[in-house]
């Protein structure tokens, strides 16, 4: 790119050819700061989509292959059929990844220089690609630059959101006779949960209670504080802080996650085992099993992967440290195409949740008696339902987005500007939709826009203003006139939380709004307090994951040293030179080869899930070592370093003690024979712990106990 000017011109003509959008002066730069590798901050509707393709055409042009990362397959999907034209027509191959694909589809698809994929797929691609037995298994060769859509999304708020590819062989369950103990207890006498709704925990009292009804000693000493304690724990969880119908649902006889930051069933996704199965105790379910680990990695730890990250949200400016301190990114802030013409009110504040209720559902029907279409932004999916019922009995026709697919979810939302219409929904991020005045007709405009656009109303207040802005900026689109207010109670979560013990005093009026700067300056304060909460969580949770990726690469290095060399035959032949002598004879060098491979990857793949398995226990029970005065994260990696170093010698020398005794013939390394099945089958899920979700639906275990 010696000349950008003229590469960017020749870009733009391209896009006017084979998409027919002559791209804005303001998308041209945007496509320059992405090529620079920053992370673009642009409104909603001023045209991602097409600066984002014609950024990865652009890299291809330079010969580097691209990730167009998104947040949902639905949008792969949509923005790679919609953007072919313009990559394909400088002879530059595209294509997208779904869910459904087989190996060879997937394999093909990545062999293109752009590719549109869900970073969830991206994921479970690079963890089985981990786990594969010769080089021709693979189906990614990873790719030069990731460009991530929403990426404050993937970067910052599911950051930490683990990517599981589990194995068939049981685990371990609670049993129920401690669920049956824990649903005897009473809260606040014999367990609380701490101010910021994270952790629940047994009070003395409480842990007497249990030790009497358990009839042992104490749960704090040998033998019960590695397991009984732990599923005391898991059940207690289970029953205080996961709520049916808000967090999870019961369908079919299964456990069915709700991903209460996004509003919908969370198909993919578990708890953590423990959690899962202490759940599915408490409602009497049969008790499904997660299967061993294999290998797991975090979405922070697979953009980690790419020599170069870039991406572009409607929202980055306030994830400005974020990316900085996480990802060494910088934000670009392109201005819009056409001035902003949103009208964004100071919060409305109330004194109590009920009169906040009151004032939400009359202005949201003042509005809709005008005609005037309006978005409610909520904080999860029950506060949706409730308000939907209450707008239904008004006679207000709502349409609710609740755990839907995000397809049918997209054609709802595209319609939300049309006359008359009230559309409820949870988290806005991901349902990359642009709302068009008067419906995706846009028939009914020009009464749309003298009503006032689309007014956006949030029930409350995000934990960052980040995600408050998300919501706002579904009005205003392309210079539109808009709205937008957030109402705001004392009783709200991100007051009680943020405001910790604080308090102020206020007059309200006679219908509970309060109109006072000092309430206003506390609110905001607030609202500070669980930003740096959250960054802080981001921190400390991202230390225990590091190392751990840290260790994830240097086994990935041996494997492929493994893959790719003859260094697998070679310890075999080093340990057991006449058996070795005498295979290669009978079938060849590179037969041989192959099975002493299998061999030594079985064990190193073996010792690295087992390595997964102890740390995970190790995190769980750390902060039980944090009361005997131990620094839990330097006690953390002190165990985690010791661990691995034996992981790879033991590894090796029960890799060579397999092969004086397992079978190898004409089929190869009989594993299975010997009793070293691979996993016969995998499958993948995401874990639903995600501790930066903020909704509270962290199920950390303890992790409000480390970090205080
Ligand atoms: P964003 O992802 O930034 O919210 P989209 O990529 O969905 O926005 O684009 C919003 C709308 O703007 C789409 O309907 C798209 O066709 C249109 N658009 C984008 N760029 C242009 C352009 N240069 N000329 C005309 N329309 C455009």
């Amino acid at each position: 790119m010696n000349d950008p000017a003229r590469f960017l011109a020749v870009l733009a003509e391209a896009s006017r050819r084979a998409l027919g959008l002559s791209p804005f002066e303001v998308q041209t730069q945007a496509v320059l700061r992405l090529l620079e590798g920053d992370v673009i901050q642009m409104d909603t509707g001023e045209g991602k989509t097409l600066v984002g393709a014609m950024a990865a055409t652009g890299f291809g042009l330079m010969g580097k292959s691209v990730h167009c990362v998104t947040v949902n397959e639905y949008l792969a999907r949509r923005d790679a059929a919609w953007m072919s034209p313009l990559v394909e027509f400088f002879g530059l191959s595209v294509a997208h990844i779904e869910e459904s694909m087989t190996a060879g589809e997937r394999r093909k698809a990545y062999g293109c220089d752009v590719v549109y994929a869900p970073v969830s797929e991206i994921g479970f691609d690079v963890l089985r690609d981990q786990l594969i037995t010769s080089r021709d298994q693979a189906v990614q060769q990873g790719a030069d630059i990731a460009l991530v859509d929403e990426a404050d999304s993937v970067l910052v708020d599911e950051a930490l959101v683990p990517l599981v590819l589990a194995g068939n062989e049981p685990g371990a369950a609670p049993s129920g006779r401690i669920t049956d103990v824990v649903s005897k207890l009473k809260e606040d006498t014999h367990f609380a949960i701490d101010s910021d709704q994270r952790n629940a925990f047994l009070t003395d009292q409480g842990a007497r209670k249990v030790e009497q009804m358990l009839g042992i000693d104490s749960l704090y000493a040998e033998p019960h504080v590695g397991t009984t304690l732990v599923q005391v724990n898991l059940a207690l969880h289970a029953r205080a802080m996961l709520t049916r119908d808000v967090h999870y649902i019961v369908r079919d006889g299964k456990v069915a996650l709700i991903d209460t930051a996004k509003g919908r069933v969370a198909e993919l996704q578990r708890w953590p085992d423990g959690v899962q199965a202490a759940v599915e105790a408490k409602e009497g379910l049969a008790v499904t099993e997660g299967g061993r680990i294999l290998d797991t990695i975090t979405l922070q730890a697979l953009m980690g992967r790419y020599p170069q990250v870039c991406g572009m949200t409607g929202t980055a400016v306030e994830a400005t440290d974020q990316l900085r301190q996480f990802y060494n990114l910088r934000v670009s802030v392109i201005p819009r195409n056409q001035e902003n013409q949103r009208f964004d009110e100071a919060h409305r504040i109330y004194a109590t949740a009920a009169d906040k209720y009151e004032a939400i559902v009359e202005e949201i029907a003042l509005m809709h008696e005008r005609g005037r279409p309006v978005l409610v932004g909520t904080q999860d999916v029950s506060e949706s339902e409730l308000l939907a019922n209450r707008l239904q009995e008004l006679g207000v026709q709502v349409s609710v987005l609740n755990a839907k697919n995000d397809e049918e979810e997209a054609k709802i939302i595209a319609e939300a500007g049309d006359v008359g219409r009230v559309t409820v929904s949870t988290q806005m991020a991901g349902r990359g939709t642009d709302i068009k005045l008067g419906g995706t007709s846009e028939a009914d405009r020009e009464q749309v826009l003298a009503l006032g656009g689309l007014a956006v109303i949030g029930t409350s207040l995000h934990r960052s203003k980040r995600l408050d802005q998300q919501l706002r900026g579904r009005a205003g689109r392309q210079g539109d006139p808009g709205s937008s207010v957030f109402f705001v109670s004392l009783e709200d979560d991100v007051v009680t939380v943020g405001g910790a013990g604080e308090s102020v005093t206020a007059n309200p009026q006679a219908d509970g709004r309060i109109e006072d700067k000092r309430v206003r300056d506390f609110i905001e304060h607030c609202q500070r307090v669980t930003e740096g909460q959250l960054l802080e969580i981001h921190s400390q949770t991202w230390k225990y994951n590091k190392l751990l990726a840290d260790q994830r690469v240097i086994i990935d290095e041996r494997r492929a040293k493994l893959l790719d060399s003859d260094a697998a035959l070679g310890m075999c032949r080093d340990h057991n030179p006449e058996k070795a002598r005498a295979l290669v004879e009978e079938y060849g060098e590179a037969h041989v080869l192959q099975a002493c491979r299998e061999i030594v990857l079985y064990f190193l793949d073996q010792g690295w899930s087992e390595h997964l398995a102890l740390m995970d226990d190790v995190r769980e029970s750390i902060h039980l070592r944090a009361i005997a005065r131990e620094t839990p994260i330097d006690e953390f990696h002190r165990i985690a370093v010791r661990e691995f170093k034996e992981l790879a010698n033991n590894a090796m020398s029960d890799a060579m003690a397999a092969f004086d005794t397992v079978v190898i013939d004409a089929q190869g390394a009989r594993l299975e024979a010997s009793g070293l099945p691979r996993p016969s089958a995998t499958w993948t899920y995401m874990v639903s712990d995600n501790p930066l979700s903020g909704s509270g639906n962290s199920v950390i275990q303890g992790i409000g106990a480390i970090f205080r």
